[in-house]
């Protein structure tokens, strides 16, 4: 069971921790502690903002620590819950699944009260966290496994209205791309379960690979105060694409199984275009070279649908089965609202 000293009614700035219990070799009593700040000042909608629940995606948990130093509650038009590195255990252990129990957080929703470490965190915002918040903003990267373009994504949710919400927030993250994806590896996943209960989803890929170049940095953190201003919980003029000199956003979708390239056999992944390139059906995105039979020809890997390259596998040691490439079709804006 989850305990935390702070009060979540209470207006101005708290700092404190949510508190899993967590029995060890080394500490039969001890506690996983994770940092959370609450800033509340006015009546405008509170929102939940969470890096880390891949532990070893840092852009959002960076965004998220600067934004709990800097935000005073005069900053503040209404609640701003902030968790950093929300699988704390996985952030320090740099992976991406829990050390403590080897479960992904992102798999773990909607939680068990007194399950595994990480079924506990999720419990605790199924059951404490999202009915309190309006908006749920999850920050991801590809990190070791993908290469994304830097993008806001969303699901197609069902419900019109909650879509329109979420699709007008997507864009004010003010990236170059803006993606709805589909969920083609399991259940469990946390915007899911916010998006079930009617809330207004944000999500994003910010890059990926081991290193986070400053320019992404920078949109991760200015994607993020923009979208707290845009959906009226902190003071400031809203930015837009227009407003800031940038072209129109690309927007995307990736909704089919035939989007999500998956690699055939084992081998080493080359890729051979340039993530953002637009592609025509047909198209050799790369190829998978065999390690052991260098003299047989590589794999070529393919697009199915014309679109643009959003993502790429990082690593070149590919297992069979592996996602590679995927290839998300243009769609217009009217098209989301309306499909
Ligand atoms: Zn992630």
């Amino acid at each position: 069971m989850i305990v935390t000293s702070l009060d979540f009614d209470k207006r101005g700035k708290q700092q404190g921790f949510l508190q899993v219990p967590y029995s060890h070799n080394l500490g039969g009593w001890a506690n996983v502690m994770i940092p959370i700040t609450v800033v509340a000042r006015g009546k405008g909608p509170t929102v939940l903002v969470l890096g880390g629940n891949h532990g070893d995606e840092y852009q959002g948990q960076i965004a998220a620590m600067k934004l709990a130093r800097d935000l005073t509650p005069e900053m503040v038009t209404g609640r701003i819950i902030l968790i950093p590195s929300l699988n704390f255990p996985a952030a320090r252990a740099a992976t991406r699944l829990s050390p403590l129990d080897g479960m992904n957080m992102n798999r773990a929703f909607p939680g068990e009260p007194e399950g595994t470490a990480t079924s506990q965190i999720a419990h605790f915002l199924s059951t404490v966290l999202f009915p309190l918040s309006d908006v749920v903003i999850d920050i991801h990267s590809g990190r070791r496994s993908m290469e994304f373009v830097p993008c806001a994504h969303m699901h197609l949710v069902a419900d019109r209205e909650q879509r329109a919400r979420m699709f007008a927030a997507m864009l004010a993250w003010n990236s170059d791309f803006a993606f709805l994806y589909a969920d083609i590896a399991g259940t469990g996943l946390l915007p899911v379960e916010a998006e079930n209960q009617g809330k207004l989803v944000i999500t994003t890929e910010m890059g990926g690979g081991e290193a986070i170049p400053a320019a992404v940095h920078r949109l991760t953190q200015s994607g993020l105060r923009n979208v707290l201003i845009h959906v009226g919980a902190l003071k400031g003029r809203e930015r837009t694409r227009a407003s800031l000199g940038l072209p129109p956003v690309i927007l995307v979708q990736a909704l089919e199984r035939e989007n999500y390239l998956l690699a055939p056999e084992s081998g080493i992944f080359e890729i051979t275009v340039d993530l953002g390139t637009k592609m025509k059906r047909g198209q050799t995105i790369g190829f998978i070279h065999h390690l052991e039979r260098p003299d047989r020809a590589p794999e070529s890997i393919v697009a199915q649908t014309a679109g643009y390259l959003v993502t790429m596998r990082a690593p070149c040691l590919t297992q069979q089965g592996d996602c590679v490439a995927v290839i998300a079709q243009s769609v217009s804006a009217k098209e989301v609202l309306r499909a």
